[in-house]
């Protein structure tokens, strides 16, 4: 795809084999993560996404950007939400992994390598994440709800798992025609 010129990557949509791959691990933060990050950050913003995995634009490093704004998610219990108040956006992680989740909680999910396309999917209610930030340090949040669903969903992109993955058969069933035509665009 090379239709818009208001940002400075591309984002990949379902077929492009670069979706598929497994990420690499960020050994350190280079000024090359850094300007990798930033871009990311103008992509995402530019198309009202939630969060960018790098691999949506064509890279293997394991890093991935999300911004969900507090007032964003209106589905969660309140007492698990406070849980995010502490977490500033936008969460840059490089290599993520979920440490430990609970809960179940399901909800309508989209993803930019997606376009136009939304469906119920289950995921844990709360997950705890450890990252490395920009600075280098090992960190470790916990989240709930929306932030939650955002993070396990990029976490996802950099193992090379895509939404589709997670539709049931059903679902896959009714969006066949669609996902077929989004495939198609790609060859
Ligand atoms: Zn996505």
């Amino acid at each position: 795809m090379s239709d818009n010129n208001s940002c400075d990557f591309d984002i990949l949509t379902y077929g492009a084999a670069a979706l598929r791959c497994k990420s690499r691990p960020v050994e350190q933060v280079t000024a090359e993560i850094r300007e990798l990050v930033d871009k990311m950050l103008k992509t995402m913003y530019a198309h009202r996404g939630l969060g960018l995995a790098a691999e949506q634009v064509g890279r293997d490093e394991c890093l991935c950007i999300i911004d969900v704004p507090p007032d964003a998610d209106d589905s969660t219990p309140p007492e698990l939400l406070e849980k995010n108040a502490a977490i500033a956006m936008p969460l840059v992680l490089l290599n993520p992994r979920i440490v430990a989740d609970d809960g179940v909680q399901t909800g309508q999910e989209g993803c930019l390598s997606f376009p136009e396309i939304f469906v119920q999917v289950k995921r844990a209610m709360t997950v705890t994440v450890e990252y490395m930030d920009l600075d280098g340090q090992i960190c470790r949040i916990e989240a709930a709800g929306l932030l939650s669903r955002a993070l396990q969903h990029e976490i996802d992109h950099l193992n090379g798992v895509l939404l589709v993955d997670r539709m049931s058969p059903v679902q896959k069933v009714a969006l066949a025609g669609r996902l077929k035509r989004l495939k198609a665009r790609k060859s």
